[in-house]
């Protein structure tokens, strides 16, 4: 396929969109609130972005992604539900198609973020990759031999519901002590706040324990033993080539990567997780948008050995897809 690529992350707070090239360079992005107002006018902001984005390009785009935070009919492009969303059983990738006159692929941004790994990013190389996306919540995407694994009911990896200790707090699923609840963001915000008191968010106790604060570190570590305890099992049971952490809390870097590896060397001594298959996401800026560009990958593009990985190019020529 030649030609970019509009993708579009459709988050609950905020819609980041742009043209993707051939070799995964991000164009043009803009990143905007998402409307409150409800479903039409959801929609028609969506198709107000997708098609400025098309008149920016002179190449022919070839396809539209977009990723979305929840439950998704793959075969159909229905978004079944999702989250902090106003979508129920709603025909996205029709309403687009029927828009643009494009192919329209539209897919869970777990998932995504997973196939963005392998087309995309550091685990271009690997052949089984498991992908932790920690930001407000936990997302996961799995994917075992090239091929996204989609979870039970369509409902992705749900490894941010994996229970870790099960004398936990209590997580919006209803069980206690979920990863999700113990290493996203609002609980490093939680940890903090329990330690020093005021209020905090995950970025301020990142930025503070980059700055050399011994509690804010000391919160990452209580956070990374948590997150070790996840690290070990997915290990165990699925032993992927490289396991990646993106999203807003691996934003911390060695900050957290450091801990984490040092608490999943203490965790399993005899079978240790080789600390290169423990790796951060390199697909910091734009990663959201490569998740709904790596869906349209996956549904069109099955040579994926042929594929060039290569990253950040900002070669025009790329954006016009000469380069496949
Ligand atoms: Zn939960």
């Amino acid at each position: 396929m030649r030609g970019p690529i509009v993708a579009v992350d459709v988050g609950g707070t905020k819609i980041a969109a742009a043209l993707v090239g051939a070799n995964g360079d991000v164009w043009q992005e803009r990143r905007v609130a998402t409307p409150e107002q409800g479903l039409q006018p959801l929609l028609e902001h969506l198709l107000r972005i997708i098609d400025e984005l098309r008149a920016l390009v002179p190449a022919p785009v070839r396809a539209i992604g977009l990723a979305v935070p929840g439950v998704v009919d793959a075969a159909t492009g229905t978004v079944l539900m999702a989250a902090n969303l106003p979508w129920r059983d709603t025909p996205l990738a029709d309403i687009v198609a029927l828009h643009t006159g494009l192919p329209t692929v539209v897919g869970n941004d777990a998932d995504g973020a997973a196939l963005a790994e392998v087309w995309y990013g550091s685990a271009g190389a690997s052949r089984s990759v498991v992908c932790l996306t920690i930001g407000t919540g936990v997302g996961g995407g799995l994917v075992i031999e090239r091929q996204l694994v989609r979870g039970r009911q369509r409902s992705g990896f749900e490894v941010g519901h994996m229970i870790v200790d099960p004398a936990g707090p209590v997580c919006r699923c209803g069980s206690r002590g979920c990863l999700e609840v113990l290493a996203a963001g609002p609980a490093i915000a939680r940890r903090m706040r329990a330690h020093a008191g005021g209020d905090w968010t995950s970025e301020q106790v990142i930025a503070a324990a980059r700055a050399g604060d011994t509690l804010a570190s000391r919160v990452l570590d209580e956070t990374a033993a948590h997150l070790a305890v996840a690290i070990v099992n997915i290990w165990r049971l699925l032993a992927p080539d490289v396991i990646v952490l993106g999203g807003g809390v691996a934003a911390a870097e060695d900050l957290l990567l450091d801990p984490l590896r040092r608490h999943v060397a203490k965790l399993s001594p005899g079978r240790a997780v080789p600390p290169a298959a423990l790796r951060l996401s390199t697909l910091h800026r734009g990663a959201s948008v490569l998740a709904a560009a790596a869906l349209v990958l996956d549904a069109y593009d099955q040579d994926r050995e042929a594929l060039p990985i290569a990253m950040g190019g900002t070669d025009t020529g790329n954006l016009l897809g000469s380069s496949r």
